[in-house]
């Protein structure tokens, strides 16, 4: 970009950024380069800046400077999912390193630690960060990473990024903060002290319910960024060139589609929280939700999650999700049409999710619509 020219406010880079036409046609719509192998010199030599589509190829190039500039980072790397995003940032931390872990945290996340973790020769505190004291107090002389999630996920617990970053900094750690559930448009954690910022684009950057991938967004690159291409490319969780087109598709439509997923989630919510059939709802955009006034500080708007717990138990849950016609029964988030999901069900037998819990991922369609689903299947 010319140095010289004022940065454009963030809806526009949401748009914009990264959006040079294509300089071999003009071509407005970014192209998707194919290609696994690029033209190289007799002796190896590099002609155009890339040589093996594992390395790096233009289409990652563009959605990862796009990110990068979205986020407010130096850097991005984007990989084949969020969990192959989130397994190479802990294999970039020291054999015998120790790492502080938001106890309700995406469950995935929570196999690679309890599984992997420790084969990699590494240890780890399970905390709540709601409570800066429990974070305080788990951190040790080798702690090398806190991880958080803020909203989580299926709680849509709120954590203070600035305390948790503050005392992460103090012990010499970094912060870890995986914002899929607020997505960029909604908070940007490298600007309240994150180091990293994690997505599962699969769910609101690609945001059609049709592509999987995962990005790392760096404040500094200097810190991990060669040793994470490194992992990449030897490890090999690269997505392909037209899961990174469908990704800054995506981004594209990012700004418009948060807005109306948060304001669907906020009708949803005050409805839910009036019915008697509703034992309690988790949004943090609720002002009895004890998160509200953390998530107004860090947030533009408190986005498109739900979670509610029902009368009757795990078989209310159930019996409520079997008669939804609107809201498809579904796993995953952050697509234009509502689901729902008895988390506790597709979390398996360790889960510590209430069994009576819900999740919906709140659509673009008429609220009115979705309200009048949600009443029709808990009436019965
Ligand atoms: C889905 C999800 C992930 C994992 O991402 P995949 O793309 O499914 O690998 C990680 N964190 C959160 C919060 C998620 O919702």
């Amino acid at each position: 970009m010319d140095p010289d020219k004022k940065p454009h406010r963030f809806t526009t880079r949401l748009v914009r950024a990264a959006s040079d036409a294509d300089p071999a046609t003009g071509a407005i719509a970014p192209p998707i380069h194919l290609s696994t192998t690029f033209e190289h010199g007799p002796g190896g030599e590099d002609l155009h800046g890339f040589t093996y589509i594992r390395e790096s190829n233009p289409t990652q190039e563009r959605l990862q400077e796009a990110l990068a500039n979205v986020e407010g980072g130096q850097s991005s790397l984007v990989f084949a999912s969020g969990l192959a995003a989130a397994s190479a940032f802990l294999q970039a931390m020291p054999q015998g390193g120790h790492v502080v872990v938001q106890r309700d945290l995406y469950h995935g996340v929570k196999e690679i630690v309890h599984r992997f973790l420790p084969r990699w020769g590494m240890t780890y505190t399970e905390v709540d960060p709601r409570s800066l004291g429990e974070v305080e107090s788990a951190m040790e002389p080798s702690t090398c990473l806190v991880w958080i999630e803020t909203p989580s996920n299926p709680l849509l617990q709120i954590v203070d990024l600035a305390a948790v970053a503050q005392i992460a900094h103090r012990h010499g750690a970094e912060l870890m903060v995986d914002g899929t559930f607020a997505s960029p448009a909604l908070q940007r954690p490298l600007e309240h002290g994150a180091d990293v910022v994690m997505h599962s684009t699969t769910k609101y950057l690609g945001g059609h319910s049709d592509v999987q991938g995962g990005a790392l967004i760096l404040a500094d690159d200097s810190r991990h960024g060669d040793d994470l291409r490194d992992i990449r490319k030897i490890l090999g969780g690269v997505s392909s060139p037209f899961n990174d087109w469908l990704v800054l598709r995506g981004l594209r439509t990012l700004g418009c589609r948060m807005e109306r997923h948060g304001a669907n989630a906020m009708a949803l919510a005050r409805w839910l929280a009036e019915h008697p059939k509703v034992e309690r709802v988790y949004y943090p955009g609720l002002p009895d939700h004890p998160g509200h006034d953390v998530a107004r500080r860090q947030m533009s708007a408190f986005g498109g999650m739900v979670s509610f717990t029902v009368v009757g138990g795990r078989q209310g849950a159930v019996t409520m999700a079997s008669h939804l016609r609107l809201f498809s029964n579904a796993t995953s988030l952050g697509g234009v049409e509502s689901l729902l999901e008895h988390r506790a069900s597709s979390e398996g037998p360790e889960t510590t999710t209430p069994q009576n819990l819900l999740r919906a991922s709140i659509g673009l369609e008429d609220p009115a619509d979705l309200i009048a689903d949600l009443e029709q299947a808990l009436d019965r």
